[in-house]
């Protein structure tokens, strides 16, 4: 099977068969790629820049399944 370097873009050829794991690098040619794309995480390159959103507590959850329509009392028909 043929791959992209999903890092330096090489093109290289790797065995795998169905139902065995993937080569321990892929989807990257080489440990080094994969050390680098690792660095970039590590380095926040990739960091998300939005806020997250507000943590969902069971109230704020209850009423954003009201707003969808969707029925979140239980047995007070
Ligand atoms: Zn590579």
């Amino acid at each position: 099977m043929q791959h992209t370097c999903s890092m330096c873009g090489t093109v290289y050829e790797f065995v795998w068969e169905a139902g065995t794991p993937l080569p321990k690098n892929f989807p990257f040619c080489s440990a080094r790629c994969k050390a680098i794309d690792l660095g970039k995480w590590l380095n926040e390159e990739y960091a998300i820049s939005t806020p997250l959103p507000v943590p969902i507590t069971s109230e704020t959850e209850h009423e954003i399944l009201t707003e969808l329509g969707i029925n979140v009392d239980d047995g007070t028909e």
